[in-house]
């Protein structure tokens, strides 16, 4: 029997094969949400009428014998940073609201052509700066594990989504980290493809060399999936790779890890990473030598500084790409009233529409490109980014993936972090590199920490365009924790459809 609890992969198999309609799935999909978004707020927008009609399209070309995608009819939830044409995209800001996009983002293009059924715009960090969800300007995201504690960011919408079984499927952004930690503290799966395998066109420009969309699901090979329809070449984006997608279905399907060499990164462990956290990585570690693979030991000197280099040229980018909210184009306008110049306007609206973390990166950024720092900074972060590539490059000679704890901690308090920008920052020192670099990484669950019973993650990195290594290990790696836990993590996740 198929339910909102079964993998993504069940219901395509359902929905091919008749025994349900796309139509009953989206409304039991908007049943759940309609009993627990109010507690969790994973959604900024539904789009009842739209995926409705998505839905009723999939069933009448299905009903036809037409042959169709296989994720056709299977819902998704979609991270608020994607342009859907006439469905309002905020970027999780003030500075947007009431912005209908004019055209689809590639991303959305694609989903829509494979027939998947977007459900609505899900919360997140504003311009995904964050790593909480906490800087949204339209109120925080709860994470379903314990509604006290943050899902993560930028995407802890998308991730909430997927936890509290309110769509199987979703997409989100990562430029640091932003799909892989809230992976990890929701205990769902999330994938940060190879810079360039997914089109950012339509992505709204945090940080462009940085910034890629990826695949979220509960599990390995529903992502993968997802990624298959996502991802390949697009003539918008001149960042695309046009190369054929790497196969990640079938990579998340092989379940077999015999001869891969798997490299432990010394820098991503250790200080700083909470007992639980580690105590479960080294498990799947366990697991994954069990299964046939060979473990190896890599040191990454460089890693100890990505953050400082992701921290200059992150907001440097920044500063540019969101100088575009100018009040003119889109979005809000606040103080036109005839008496002031367009620069005062512009000036009110960006006061008003931009909080405080935004502010804070456009001012950091604007400083370290600034004539006299320029080199220091920016130039100095650029030539870390050189010797993150090096120490990937050497790495990959020894290992064929890079794993680690995804995120240092689980959860931690909505609210702990307010007034420590740099404590939240820490949360992405495992997932820097990859974006620095360009490669891909996936993190799947790897249990409960023993302190507060709230989901880890594993993090697996691979080499650019090989991310279908990922899969596999990720694969191999579920397939394993499943046997030995007897359900899947998700079930031990408290029913929050219960008390609704
Ligand atoms: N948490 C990181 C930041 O705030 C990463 C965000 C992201 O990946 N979008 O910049």
């Amino acid at each position: 029997m198929i339910t909102i609890r079964s993998d993504a992969s069940e219901m395509a198999e359902a929905l091919a094969a008749g025994t349900i309609t796309s139509v009953s799935l989206t409304e039991q999909h908007f049943e759940q949400i309609a009993k627990v978004d109010g507690a969790v707020h994973a959604f900024l927008f539904l789009d009842h009428e739209g995926a409705l009609e998505q839905a009723r399209a999939v069933d009448a070309k299905r009903v036809n014998g037409e042959t169709l995608s296989p994720l056709a009819g299977v819902p998704l939830a979609l991270k608020d940073v994607m342009a859907q044409k006439g469905v309002p995209t905020t970027c999780g800001s003030k500075i947007l609201e009431g912005w209908r996009p004019p055209y689809d983002a590639t991303v959305v293009t694609r989903l829509k052509d494979a027939g998947i059924v977007i459900l609505g715009k899900t919360n997140m960090d504003e311009f995904a700066m964050g790593s909480s969800t906490e800087n949204s300007a339209y109120g925080t995201t709860h994470n379903p594990w314990d509604l006290t504690k943050i899902p993560g960011g930028s995407g802890g919408g998308s991730s909430a989504a997927l936890a509290a079984f309110e769509a199987p499927l979703a997409i989100g952004t990562d430029t640091g980290g932003s799909i892989r930690q809230p992976a990890a503290v929701t205990g769902t799966v999330g994938v940060k493809p190879t810079y360039g395998g997914v089109s950012r066109y339509g992505l709204i420009a945090f940080s462009s060399s940085l910034d890629q969309a990826g695949p979220c699901a509960r599990t390995v090979l529903d992502t993968a999936m997802l990624h298959e329809v996502i991802a390949g070449h697009d003539e918008r984006d001149s960042t695309s790779i046009n190369l054929p997608v790497p196969q990640v279905v079938k990579a998340a399907k092989k379940l077999d890890v015999k001869g891969l060499k798997i490299g432990v990164v010394k820098e991503l462990q250790g200080e700083g990473f909470q007992d639980g956290v580690l105590n479960r990585f080294n498990e799947a570690l366990d697991e994954l030598v069990n299964a046939g693979a060979e473990l190896v030991h890599v040191s990454c000197p460089s890693f100890d500084y990505a953050l400082a280099a992701y921290y200059l040229i992150a907001p440097s980018e920044c500063s540019s790409n969101l100088a575009r909210f100018d009040s003119m184009r889109y979005g809000i306008r606040i103080g036109d009233d005839g008496t002031r110049s367009a620069e005062e306007v512009m000036n009110m609206t960006r006061h008003a529409g931009f909080g405080p973390e935004v502010k804070r990166r456009i001012i950091l950024g604007t400083y370290a490109l600034s004539s006299g720092y320029y080199d220091a900074y920016y130039g100095s972060a650029q030539k870390v980014r050189t010797l993150l590539i090096q120490d990937f490059s050497a790495a990959f000679l020894k290992a064929d993936v890079l794993v680690s704890p995804t995120s240092p901690t689980t959860a931690f308090a909505i609210g702990q972090n307010d007034n420590n920008p740099l404590a939240m920052y820490l949360n992405d020192i495992a997932t820097i590199p990859a974006n620095m670099a360009g490669i891909g990484a996936m993190s799947l669950p790897s249990g409960l920490a023993d302190e507060d019973g709230l989901p880890t993650g594993f993090h697996i990195m691979s080499p650019a365009m090989k991310d279908d290594l990922m899969y596999q290990v990720g694969g191999t790696l579920e397939a394993a924790l499943l046997s030995k836990w007897g359900a899947p993590l998700l079930s031990k996740a408290p029913d929050l459809a219960v008390n609704s």
